[in-house]
């Protein structure tokens, strides 16, 4: 089970929920401020959570 996990709901908003009760929830442009986002190829990202430092591998959190 991932770690940090991202869910977007029908209307576009993202919520990002990680193991440690850490959750953050934003539209459009998010300017995360509880995960540091890391962009890899392929539309991927490399997500850390600030508060207990674990790391997933997710979509990008963007508006397609
Ligand atoms: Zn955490």
């Amino acid at each position: 089970m991932p770690s940090i996990s991202l869910e977007r709901d029908p209307v576009g908003t993202f919520i990002m929920r990680c193991q440690c009760g850490s959750v953050e929830i934003g539209r459009g442009e998010v300017r995360w401020q509880a995960f540091e986002i890391e962009p890899r190829p392929k539309g991927l990202a490399l997500v850390t959570c600030r508060q207990c430092h674990a790391q997933a591998r997710l979509d990008e959190p963007r508006l397609a």
